[in-house]
């Protein structure tokens, strides 16, 4: 071992209280404590954060982190202000600062206190600050939710699109570290050719989840029922069930509570009190169930949900794939349910009708995706594995048998079909 490596434990050690890297980690901070454009692809909950908090905490200059949703910067820079005594050490520089805030980060930055600071896009396009950032010495320039480059991504931010050209305007030879935990080959394509890192050593983890269970069922008119049947046979357990409409999400928890079954809603028409305080009932297991719709879970890490249902289908794959993620976390069980009907995908096409063609032709394509996904009679989770370019050993791959067909090949579930139709 050499002494980088040892410096690299250490500081490992001392700021995470970890004493070991998970996955990919390690070969990541070296490369980028080298100064070297890099590109991180792995799934959510695989720790892209230490990736650039690492390196950032163990340079000189601030690093700039560049995040699209606030609260997922306060969650960050909480974070690391716990594993310092320096308050400074992180900040967060966006609008909602008042002149005395902003006063106070620019001093931290200036006498090189802040290692990490956290900007929305927006933020970083605004004149002023552009011209402070020039001023002072950056580390390197981190993209996190790096997908939100690309309409092939399932969170497209166009304010993410001028990233190359800011960092460009901030200095000669920053680094820039993307990272994403959105797999598709069309995505990463996007995301090196908008920050201008094809020179980018490239880091991409496995996104399998052997754990995860994966279940397909017709959706009937009996679906609600279908729901509480399963949620009862898993009682006790915390679970999610999406639904893609607030009217639905409202009426199943509902028809939940009514059976007996402690559930609360969630969905973005709720004000963030009411928001936050159905999300801590769920986080503190006052209730077993949320019902929601995709406006939840971005950044709630609750280890032990033991099960996804989705009412409605996604509108793609990496949606599916990011929303069943948030099961078994802890490596526990986490089984996967997703009724599916086609009448849904016309649903899901009508919504898009009146968009620009582009991303209708774009929609459409990630939805043809879904529907193979549904309708294919191979594992799941091969299916799902190749999507994200990954390679998938159907007989010895982990997590082989955890899914529908695998378990019950097609012919027996068509004859129950058939047998249910008659
Ligand atoms: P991502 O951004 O990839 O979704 P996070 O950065 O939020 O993942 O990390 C997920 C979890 O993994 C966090 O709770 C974090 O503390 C934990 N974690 C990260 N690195 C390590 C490590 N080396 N050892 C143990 N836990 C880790
Ligand atoms: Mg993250």
């Amino acid at each position: 071992m050499n002494l980088s490596e040892i410096d690299i434990h250490a500081a490992l050690k001392k700021y995470f209280g970890f004493s070991q890297f998970k996955g990919l980690q390690e070969g990541v901070v070296k490369n980028i404590l080298e100064g070297r454009n890099t590109f991180v692809i792995m799934p959510t909950g695989g720790g892209k954060s230490l990736c650039y908090q690492l390196p950032a905490l163990m340079q000189d200059g601030t690093a700039i982190i560049v995040s699209p949703l606030i609260a997922l910067m306060k969650n960050q820079v909480d974070a690391i202000r716990g594993v310092s005594a320096e308050m400074g050490i992180a900040h967060v520089l966006n609008s909602s600062l008042n002149k005395t805030e902003i006063k106070q980060v620019k001093k931290d930055i200036k006498d090189g206190i802040t290692k990490l600071l956290y900007v929305a896009p927006e933020s970083l396009t605004k004149d002023e600050n552009v011209e402070f950032l020039r001023s002072i010495k950056l580390s390197f320039v981190a993209v996190d939710e790096a997908h939100c480059i690309s309409e092939w991504g399932h969170d497209f931010r166009p304010e993410y699109r001028n990233l190359k050209a800011i960092v460009t305007r901030l200095g000669e030879g920053i680094p820039i570290i993307g990272l994403t935990a959105t797999a598709t080959p069309k995505v990463q394509e996007d995301i090196i050719k908008n920050l201008g890192i094809g020179d980018a050593t490239v880091f991409k983890a496995s996104f399998n989840r052997p754990n995860l269970f994966y279940e397909v069922r017709t959706k009937t008119e009996n679906i609600d029922a279908d729901i509480i049947r399963f949620i009862k046979q898993n009682e006790g357990k915390s679970g999610i069930v999406y639904c893609l409409s607030r009217k639905k999400v409202e009426e199943l928890a509902q028809v939940l509570q009514v059976n007996g079954i402690s559930a609360v809603p969630y969905h973005a028409g709720f004000d963030a009190k009411t928001r936050s305080k159905y999300q801590d009932m769920f986080l503190m297991e006052d209730v077993n169930v949320v019902v929601a719709t995709i406006a939840f879970g971005m950044g709630i890490d609750k280890p032990d949900v033991r099960y996804v249902i989705h009412h409605d289908i996604p509108k793609s794959i990496e949606s599916y794939y990011q929303e069943t993620g948030r099961a078994g976390r802890d490596g526990g069980e986490g089984h996967c349910l997703a009724f599916y009907s086609y009448k849904d995908i016309e649903k899901l096409e009508k919504f898009m009708a009146g968009k620009p063609v582009a991303e209708q032709e774009i929609g459409n394509a990630l939805l043809q995706e879904v529907v193979a996904y549904a309708e294919t009679s191979m594992s799941r989770r091969k299916f799902m594995l190749h999507y994200f370019g990954e390679e998938f050993d159907e007989i010895n791959g982990e997590g082989a048998d955890m899914d529908d067909n695998t378990r019950n090949p097609k012919e027996k579930v068509e004859a129950m079909e058939d047998a249910v139709k008659l």
